[in-house]
């Protein structure tokens, strides 16, 4: 089985400024810019896309979007579609709970962003995740593992694809799942995987994602199917954020 590279992706959710995120994405690339052995992501808000990216050119550091339209043109105001964001992105996240919690998101939505992504050679980072009542119901697993197959839905560019298992209680809390529980679900969404497409099993990225601090990350790494870590918090501060990234990278 090949490697995975490890992925450290930062989502900056509904922070910054184009000013703040300039600035932070050049410190990150001053930090950051040049490990290697480590695929690393920001995904800033969209206002902040060109800017962050003039940053942090000459870096290896890519860039991801929080969230696209399913939809191609027209009249759905506020929205961004795939080919507004191509050349721009390499990267856009998908599903985040967020999403789905505060805009209703569903997973058949979330399969068409994902599918309309890929098609538009955008790699999408698909979010899964179980709150809090799913969880102390012993029912976690089956849950991500639905959900997962249902975010999935019709979607056929394997190569593309990143998972990240994120826990909804584990989001932004402090209270990061063990590494037992990470490695438990995230190997749960390898085997949908390998159910739907047996042969990119062993090659799809599955992140953690949850309260990742310089703490922890390298005990959530050391787990076999924990393939780097999507980042809320810690990605704001840029000495933290490079912590990870040299956790994951190879130098
Ligand atoms: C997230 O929002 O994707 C996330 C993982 O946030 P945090 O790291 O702050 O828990």
């Amino acid at each position: 089985m090949a490697a995975r590279t490890p992925v450290i992706a930062g989502n900056w959710k509904m922070n910054t400024d184009v000013e703040s995120g300039t600035a932070l994405a050049k410190e990150i690339s001053e930090l950051s810019g040049d490990v290697s052995g480590v695929d690393k992501i920001v995904c800033p808000p969209f206002v902040s896309i060109s800017s962050v990216t003039s940053a942090m050119s000459g870096s290896s550091i890519q860039i991801g979007a929080q969230n696209v339209s399913a939809n191609s043109d027209g009249a759905f105001t506020g929205e961004i579609s795939t080919s507004m964001l191509q050349g721009l992105v390499s990267h856009v996240i998908v599903g985040h709970s967020e999403r789905r919690a505060l805009n209703g998101e569903t997973s058949d939505q979330v399969a068409a962003k994902a599918i309309t992504a890929a098609e538009a050679g955008i790699s999408p980072i698909l979010c899964i995740g179980e709150d809090l009542s799913v969880r102390q119901a012993g029912n976690a697993s089956s849950f991500v593992a639905h959900q997962l197959e249902a975010s999935l839905d019709g979607y056929a560019d394997w190569d593309s694809l990143i998972v990240a298992y994120e826990p909804v209680w584990a989001i932004g809390t402090g209270e990061a799942a063990t590494s037992e529980q990470a490695q438990e679900m995230t190997a749960v969404c390898r085997e949908v995987i390998r159910k739907l497409a047996p042969s990119a099993a062993d090659s799809v990225r599955v992140l953690y994602g949850g309260s990742v601090n310089s703490g922890n990350v390298a005990e959530l790494l050391a787990q076999p199917d924990i393939d780097g870590a999507l980042v809320g918090g810690a990605s704001l501060k840029a000495e933290e954020f490079s912590k990870l990234i040299a956790a994951a990278g190879s130098d």
